[in-house]
Order: structure tokens, then sequence, then C-alpha cells
């Protein structure tokens, strides 16, 4: 046991799905041809003045009520200022003393079923900067993101573990997905998270001095880079060099080392000179906003399927965790299987199969949900076995074929015919008559000998049930 406590508070930046940016009518884009999105707000002309996207405030909203928020109907937008060739105005317009909303809650899941609460401490709206791409000896600035809305969520300092901060990412990027107000894909930078950690004795009352960790695109990397940051805060601690190496730093985390380096100091609010923006109005949200509808969220969700579908909380939680898993899960149960059967099929025999093929993104799953279902269907019916259905499955993985076929193709559709089974009943009592008369004079161990020979002679093809019963009346 570690005798040092970690202590975590992430702030992450959503990109807003809208369809144009925050302070101007020009379009939010990924990958197009660089500086084809832009204005004279864009590019910070003299005389261009914002207009706030009311879309971005809604979808602010939402989240607000997502994890109960106090939403703020009056909040203000505030100058960051500093330079950077990305940032033509000089400053970023964001929010500091009010944003829109305030403190607020998000529950993690454990995979044992408990559950801990940690705290938001704000969401605020700004503005995203373009992008600085380096060439060569040139480096050019493509400002089609500048303008992009994006919402802050701040948490508090309520993590302990790397592990407790990855669930909390999970959960706020599913809710995110769910609420439809971000894309979330972290590869393109519309989910980026920043990490402050720090680590204190345990049994220590105030916090151990923070750093905060840039760039992280993935929930391994951030885990990576926690993991790495503790343990150099724990040595320092130990080697009595705690105040030379950790102090209030901005690092970045090197992906091919797996380390964390020094970028800059960090600057605090001071340092950016905030000031109410004066282009713009205090931001008020109307009362028809304040009356967004929210959908069904994972915890919701969850537990519907829990009761509905009769399906264990583990596996609820699995299903529910990804919105288009939880819309495959349902579509698989319309084609009128059980719930039991569809969350194994698909937690135990197709997640299993999508991983090893590669495949992360239920969506791209070369087995669509009809065709689980009729899969499902053909074993609840009894044309084939459990044991078929994985062969099937593996056949379906790779051929875009129809599941009937396939199951002719693959030959494992079961016998259940009664005199067919009979038939090979038949032929193996007379073949081991030897054996028959020991069963009948005393030794019933034997029948499941007689099982096996019958399946072994009908290639596995026949009904086990079927099999079982129509031994016993024979035999008796
Ligand atoms: P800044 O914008 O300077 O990074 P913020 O107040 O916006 O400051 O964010 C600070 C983040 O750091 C919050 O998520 C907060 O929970 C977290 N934090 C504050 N103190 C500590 C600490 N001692 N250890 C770890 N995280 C901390
Ligand atoms: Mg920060
Ligand atoms: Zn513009």
């Amino acid at each position: 046991m570690s005798s040092y406590e970690t202590v975590i508070g992430l702030e992450v930046h959503v990109q807003l799905n809208t369809k144009s940016k925050l302070f101007c009518e020009c379009a939010t884009s990924f990958g197009d041809e660089a500086n084809t999105h832009t204005c004279p707000m864009c590019l910070a002309l003299p005389g261009a003045l914002p207009v706030v996207n009311k879309e971005a405030v809604k979808k602010a909203v939402m989240f607000a009520k997502a994890v109960n928020a106090q939403i703020n109907q009056k909040s203000i937008f505030a100058r960051k200022n500093y330079f950077y060739p990305d940032l033509p105005t000089g400053y970023q317009i964001s929010q500091f003393e009010i944003p829109i909303v305030g403190k607020g809650e998000l529950v993690i899941d454990f995979e044992d079923g408990s559950h801990k609460t940690i705290g938001i401490t704000r969401a605020h709206l700004e503005m995203d900067a373009g992008k600085n791409m380096h060439d060569g000896a040139y480096s050019k600035v493509d400002l089609n993101r500048a303008g992009t809305p994006l919402l802050e969520i701040v948490s508090e300092p309520d993590m302990r573990s790397s592990e407790e901060a990855i669930l909390y990412l999970k959960k706020l990027h599913s809710i995110v997905r769910y609420l439809g107000i971000s894309d979330a894909n972290m590869q393109e930078g519309s989910f980026r998270v920043d990490v402050n950690v720090s680590v204190r004795p345990k049994g220590q009352e105030e916090f151990g001095t923070r750093v905060e960790i840039k760039n992280l695109n993935s929930f391994r990397f951030i885990q990576k880079a926690i993991e790495y940051e503790v343990q150099r805060h724990i040595e320092a601690i130990e080697d009595g060099v705690y105040e030379d190496e950790v102090y209030l730093e901005t690092r970045l985390f090197d992906t091919q080392k797996g380390i964390t380096k020094s970028m800059r100091g960090k600057e605090d609010a001071a340092d950016y000179r905030y000031f109410p923006d004066p282009d713009l109005l205090v931001l008020e949200v109307d009362n028809e906003t304040m009356q967004v509808d929210i959908p069904e969220l994972p915890d919701e969700k969850k537990e519907r399927f829990i009761s509905e579908y009769g399906i264990k909380e583990y596996d609820a939680l699995v299903i529910t965790a990804d919105l288009e898993m939880a819309n495959y899960f349902e579509e698989v149960v319309a084609c009128g299987v059980s719930g039991k059967n569809a969350a194994n099929y698909l937690t135990s025999e197709l997640l299993g199969r999508l991983k090893k093929a590669s495949i992360f993104d239920i969506t791209q799953s070369p087995i669509k949900a009809q065709t689980l279902g009729i899969v499902i269907k053909r074993v609840e019916d009894s044309t084939i076995s459990g044991r078929g259905a994985k062969d099937l499955l593996d056949l379906l993985m790779n051929e875009d074929i129809d599941v009937d076929e396939a199951i002719e193709k693959l030959g494992i559709k079961q016998v259940s015919d009664d005199s067919a089974i009979l038939a090979i009943i038949d032929d193996v009592l007379s073949k081991n008559s030897d054996k028959v008369e020991e069963y009948k004079g005393g030794k019933e161990k034997l029948f499941g000998f007689f099982v096996g020979q019958v399946m072994k002679a009908s290639k596995g093809s026949a009904n086990p049930q079927k099999v079982n019963q129509l031994l016993k009346e024979k035999l008796s």
C-alpha cells in the first residue's frame, strides 16, 4: 500500500457541434482547405462585432441539466488576453467570473457496482483558437477552427486515482454523446483533456502542488501520464527535492517515451488580464432555452434496461456506456428475442469478435443488429445449438450472407425431428448391446455415454434436449 494519495482535477474542452461558430456565421468544419471558413470576425479585422450563437447557449444549458448544475441565467463573456499566432484578436473570448454553468455533479460507476460523486466546479463557453501548422522552415496558420464554440468543463479535485479519472472522463464523454451536443472525437480534438495532478502524504489535509498536463488525446495516454507524474512526485518527496522538482507548471506527455516534460510555467489569472468583453452584452438565457428538454441519459437508460429487459447490472453498464451500443442492443431485442440472450450475445460473443478484428465502433460491426437478432432467434427456436451459433457468428464476421443460408452452408442445423433421432438412437443402441445390458443392470453412468455416441453419430446436429428425452424413453 502506498503511503501517498493522488489528487486529480480535470478540465475538458468539449467542442460543441453547432453548424456555425460561436460569434459569427462561418461554418464549423474539420479537415477542410485552410482558411476557407473565415470572415472579418474570425480574422479580427477592425470593426467586426461578435454575435452570440443561440445554439451554443442551448447546448451549454443541456449540459447543465445533465449534470444537475445550477444555470446562471445571466453570465458574462470576458477577454482572456494572450499572444499567439493562431489567435488574431490577441485575446480569447471566454467566461471568467460568472460562467453560464455553475456547480454540478457527475456520478462514476465502478466495476463492482459501487459509485462515487465527482463535483463539477463550472462549465463556461469560449471560442477556440486557430491552428498553427509547422511545415519545414515555415509555420502557417489555419483559422478555420478559430471561433468554434467550446464548453470548458472544470471538475473539483475529487478524483483519487488514474482509474477514477478515466471513469470520470468516460462518463462525461458518454453524457455529451447522449446529449448530442458534441461528436467528442478525441483524435480530431473535439474532446480535449487537461489533467491536474498532485500527490500528498496520506492523512495530510492540504493538497500537494499541482502540475497540469496538456495534449492528451486518448484515455490510455491520460492514464499513463497520470501514473508517470504520480511516481515523479512521490520520488521527489522521498528524495527530499519536492520543492525543487514539483511546482505549478504545464507539462506535455511524450507518447513515444511515456514520460511528461516541462512545457512552460503556469500563467495565473492575473497574467491574462481578464476583463468583461465590451463588445458583448451580458449573456441572458431566455426562458425558452431554459425549458430545453434533454434525452434519456446513461444512468436512466441503464436502470430501464435492468427493469425492462431483466439484464444484469454490469451488462447494462457496459451496454449503456455507449449510445450506439445501447441502440444496437435495443434493435436486437426488437427482433423478438429475450433481453438476456441479446445482452449475452452482444457482450460476450459479438464484442469479443469485434475486438479481435480491431473494430471498436459498434456501428462498424460487419454483423448488424438485425442479423444478430436472427442468429439468436435460431438458437431460441432450437434450429441451431449455442455451439453452432459460435461458428455461425465467425462466418458472418467475414461474409455478408443470409443467416439461414449460412446455417445451411455450415451444416449446423439441429435435427429435432423425432424419427430421425430415433433412427440414430436405435443404431447406437444395437451397436452397443453389451453396454445396454450393463446400463439396465444398474450402471446408470452409461447414460452420458449413449448421449455422446448419438451426438457424435449425428455430427453434433441432433438437438441435445431431444436426444436426452428420447434416450430416456428408449432405455426405460
Ligand atoms: P487553470 O485555468 O489555471 O488551470 P482552473 O481553476 O480552471 O485553473 O482549474 C484548476 C483545475 O485543477 C481544476 O480542475 C481543479 O480541480 C484542479 N486542481 C486544483 N488544485 C489541485 C490539486 N492540488 N491537485 C490536483 N488538482 C487540482
Ligand atoms: Mg488548467
Ligand atoms: Zn467567421
